[in-house]
């Protein structure tokens, strides 16, 4: 390396390929490796100190300093030259090492002589795993080409300490857990089950087979070309208003469109393939290094940055080696359990369900839609599962607990054998669910309580039977557009509509027209730029605006109902009259099928979503005109507390179990009651059984909810007293808390209600 210009660091890097086939133990690889960098940079001392422990820098070889030092040298990461550059994950290039103030000197290695040092992390997907440093008796020099030259060499052995089955020597700094030990992360729970499977990571890192080159020009020009190629594509993934298939929103795209073109970057990238390596590998060598730096940083929004500079370099990747943009469903294990940082419900359904055992999202709350779609799909989820891209890698083993948040990544197998009673116990419950599901929905007391699901896709339909539901509360309509690529055609959705009513048979479908805008982006529809999406432009607004996209829907509705009766409800209603102008336009088509004698619905049935606020004070002018009114207390707990349901920052930070939310939605039932009409609640609200168990103490008697929540939420109001529960909550109303969360549990630990 001393003469790096002349192809030095290339010869080394040869020399450590054809070491990395040999067949010797990995002992003598490392002793080999460190002698040949030796010989190669010209130096007396080259030592490779690898991170066990989580903490402690251990040398595992050395060329110069003490052999019997080796495994028993150990310093912690911080503590001298060496600690220092694993705790910082950046190299040091010393002339005067001794008179460095880290500098901490080892008797048993006989170091003392060696006056300068260069040394540098060996990284592995941005994580420290070792170091490798070089020392000469005399202060000398080194070059930044030497350094370089070395850091490439760091990335090889990194690739072959993984590659050759000896991470388990190197582990992580003591602030990471390493890539082979066993981690746990403890997120929210968005959907219940437990899965056991192995990981997929959505747009996982690409992995990089070839790292050292045959010839540095033709991979610098392999490199400007993918460039090129990936400019173009995000360019016309900008210029083209379908961004489903990039999966990420505008803003995302248009940093990927500035860090694509960040000359720096390739400048970077082309300086690292000079040192020999292939374009694949200098891809990833700048990358583990922006990883590394950005991995200190403690600023969220930088954080986030180094996700979408990891997207963009596999992108890059994936250019390389000649994939595809997307990888959703290569090669799916048959128990995948994907993860991501965050994914829109059309990305989800992407991948094959059979296959999918489980969802981790790192950001991702309870009510976006991603967790609706996951939660119909009954796939055990959990969000906010913070870092854990940072510490898992693709086919990585993983346990899932949807029941507490706990996610167990490469499980000891102490854990694996809990985790596989537990999924044994939890069929066992599934089997009573199973076993009440023909039994009545009926309190103790004798209260008929009516139990319907939240449904959305054809997917949806085989758990009506299965659960056992009264008949489907919500059919979000929207589904069935967000997962195409182009606008469903009315022929296209009479199709959908009749073979969901075909499948509910006799039990009723409440069909709630299209509710998208807000979070419901359709990827074929000009996304408006709002600053407030949620309270923007969406649902029956869009439909008021845009009138033939409702009437056509109408049309497939009344259509597809031919001879059955029809239930429908608008979404976002605000206030009266945009009821009543929704309703006008669903009377005209019954007047028009009448006038050409058409066959319509045998009755109709027209009601609203309440989850706009404002509608709680006009329930005087709006009851006499609605047959029946359903709660959407996903976005009216959202509006009511004014915390984005989105926004997992906030989305949790009230209790909907508060004297606040109890008092608003007991006000709506007196009123329901004093005008005759029926009253649902349809929100994730009702998913919970102790959040059930206080809707029936407010008086509700009909709710509708996920597939999963039916089973648990029948076998709670089975075991209550409602007239009792209706009595205790006359004394919580009044209440000053910001959660009645606890006094309800005590209430149905006291009573003996099986609130799981
Ligand atoms: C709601 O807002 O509670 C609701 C049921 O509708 P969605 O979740 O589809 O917005
Ligand atoms: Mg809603």
């Amino acid at each position: 390396m001393t003469n790096a210009s002349a192809g030095g660091p290339r010869v080394l890097l040869r020399r450590l390929r054809e070491e990395m086939a040999a067949q010797s133990s990995p002992q003598k690889r490392l002793d080999k490796i460190v002698h040949l960098i030796a010989q190669s940079v010209v130096a007396e001392v080259c030592s490779l100190y690898l991170i066990r422990d989580g903490s402690a820098l251990e040398l595992f070889a050395t060329e110069g300093l003490r052999p019997d030092a080796v495994h028993i040298t150990r310093l912690r990461v911080g503590e001298g030259l060496v600690g220092d550059i694993a705790a910082h994950a950046r190299p040091l290039n010393l002339f005067d090492a001794q008179a460095h103030p880290a500098y901490v000197y080892r008797p048993e290695t006989g170091e003392e002589v060696y006056k300068s040092l260069m040394g540098v992390p060996i990284l592995r997907g941005g994580r420290v795993v070792g170091v490798v440093l070089v020392q000469n008796r005399t202060m000398r020099h080194y070059s930044e080409e030497e350094v370089e030259a070395l850091e490439t060499v760091a990335m090889v052995i990194a690739e072959m300490l993984a590659a050759g089955g000896l991470t388990q020597l190197g582990s992580e700094d003591d602030v990471e857990s390493p890539p082979d030990r066993p981690h746990y992360v403890s997120g929210a729970v968005i959907s219940d089950g437990i899965a056991l499977g192995h990981a997929v990571l959505h747009e996982p890192r690409v992995h990089v087979e070839h790292l050292i080159a045959e010839d540095v020009d033709s991979e610098q020009l392999r490199l400007e070309n993918a460039v090129y190629e990936l400019r173009s594509s995000i360019d016309q993934m900008l210029n083209t208003s379908d961004l489903s298939h990039a999966g990420e929103h505008r803003e995302v795209l248009q940093a990927y469109r500035m860090f694509a073109n960040d000359r720096g970057w390739l400048r970077r990238m082309i300086e690292v393939i000079k040192t020999g390596l292939t374009a694949e590998a200098s891809v990833e060598r700048v990358q583990n290094d922006t990883r590394a730096r950005m991995m200190r940083q403690t600023d969220p929004y930088l954080r986030d940055r180094l996700h979408d500079l990891d997207d963009l370099a596999n992108r890059l990747l994936r250019h390389l080696i000649g994939l595809g943009p997307s990888s959703a469903s290569d090669d799916l294990p048959v128990d995948a359990i994907v993860i991501a940082r965050n994914m829109g419900p059309a990305e989800l359904l992407d991948y094959d369900k059979d296959r999918l055992r489980g969802l981790i999202l790192e950001e991702g709350s309870s009510n976006a839609h991603v967790a609706i779609v996951a939660r119909a799909l009954g796939i055990p989820t959990i969000g906010r599962a913070s870092g854990i891209l940072d510490r898992i890698e693709q086919s990585d083993a993983v346990i899932l607990d949807g029941d507490t948040g706990e996610i167990y990544v490469r499980p000891t197998q102490d854990v694996i054998e809990a985790y596989s009673e537990k999924a044994r116990f939890r069929a066992r419950k599934q089997a009573q669910y199973k076993a009440i599901r023909h039994e009545a929905s009926v309190t103790k007391d004798g209260i008929e309580i009516s139990l319907n699901l939240n449904a959305g896709l054809l997917v949806d339909l085989p758990h009506l039977a299965e659960s056992g539901a009264e008949g489907i509360g919500l059919f979000r309509t929207e589904l069935q557009f967000m997962i195409a690529s182009t606008l469903p055609s009315q022929r296209e959705q009479t199709q959908l509509y009749s073979s969901v009513l075909d499948s509910a048979g006799e039990r009723p479908v409440v069909f709630r027209t299209l509710d998208i805008g807000g979070d419901k982006i359709l990827p074929y529809m000009k996304a408006e730029t709002e600053e407030n999406p949620a309270l923007g432009w969406r649902a029956l607004r869009i439909a008021l605006d845009r009138p033939s996209l409702l009437r056509h829907q109408v049309r497939a509705l009344l259509g597809a109902a031919e001879g059955r009766e029809l239930h429908l409800m608008f979404p976002m209603v605000a206030e009266v009259a945009e009821f009543v102008k929704a309703k006008a336009l669903v009377d005209k088509e019954l007047a028009r099928l009448e006038k050409f004698n058409k066959p319509r619905p045998s009755k109709l049935v027209v009601g609203t979503m309440l989850e706009v606020p404002a509608l709680i004070w006009q329930l005087d002018a709006l009851l006499p005109l609605v047959d029946f009114v359903s709660i959407g207390s996903n976005d009216l707990l959202q509006f009511f507390f004014a915390s984005d349901r989105g926004n997992p920052r906030v989305s949790d930070r009230y209790d909907h179990l508060s004297p606040a939310v109890l008092n608003m939605l007991r006000s709506i039932v007196v009123k329901c009651r004093e005008y005759d009409v029926t009253l649902t609640l349809c929100g994730e609200m009702a998913n919970k059984p102790l959040e059930a168990m206080a809707l029936i103490g407010l008086g509700f008697r009909r709710i509708s909810m996920s597939p999963a929540a039916i089973g648990p939420v029948k076998m709670m109001l089975r075991s209550l007293d409602a007239a009792h529960l209706e009595r205790f909550m006359e004394s919580l109303y009044l209440r000053g808390d910001a959660s009645l969360r606890v006094e309800l549990e005590e209430f149905a630990k006291n009573e003996g209600i099986l609130i799981g």
